[in-house]
């Protein structure tokens, strides 16, 4: 039912584009794409939508996912940002932000923290150059990693403690 309603519709629109199947399956797919970036935080890499995208187009190529992610950043739909890995990420969250980057496990998450513009306009007056917009990255552990530490630590101190309890009670047996 569902397949029959795609193919109905597939038809109508290609009736309607003069049937131009080749451009209809383009922004089908560039939409197809900002949709995925839009819902997720996560920054991703043209091989992370890639993968997302086989899912239901199995024979998209690589290319194709990189020049639309291209296409999309020229639009202003996405940004793209480097960080350390020297790969592309990509944004759907267009405004100016700044990120945190988890130290443990990549993460790269957007931070819901003021924008400031008079650090460029201090930058500006103090060198008298023409700053046009400036980064700021946050490094250290996400949430998720920080209680992953704690379990750790916890872990390691009941371990110690057991082991210097069974030694207590070793001594303890021996002296009696
Ligand atoms: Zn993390
Ligand atoms: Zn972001």
């Amino acid at each position: 039912m569902v397949l029959y309603l795609k193919i109905r519709i597939i038809l109508i629109s290609n009736i309607e584009n003069g049937g131009n199947v080749a451009r209809l399956n383009k922004s089908d797919l560039r939409e197809k794409i900002l949709h995925l970036l839009e819902h997720t935080g996560s920054h991703p890499t043209a091989a992370w939508v890639h993968d997302r995208l086989r899912q239901e187009f199995p024979k998209v190529a690589i290319g194709t996912v990189y020049r639309n992610l291209n296409i999309l950043v020229s639009e202003g739909k996405l940004k793209n940002v480097r960080f350390d890995d020297a790969t592309d990420h990509f944004d759907a969250n267009t405004s100016k932000h700044y990120h945190f980057i988890c130290e443990n496990c990549g993460a790269i998450l957007d931070l819901d923290i003021p924008f400031d513009e008079t650090l460029e306009r201090k930058v500006s007056s103090q060198t008298g150059f023409e700053v046009h917009n400036h980064r700021l990255d946050f490094y250290g552990l996400c949430e998720h990693c920080r209680n992953l530490g704690a379990a750790a630590e916890e872990q390691e101190y009941n371990i110690r403690n057991q082991s210097v309890g069974a030694k207590g009670l070793e001594q303890a047996s021996k002296q009696h």
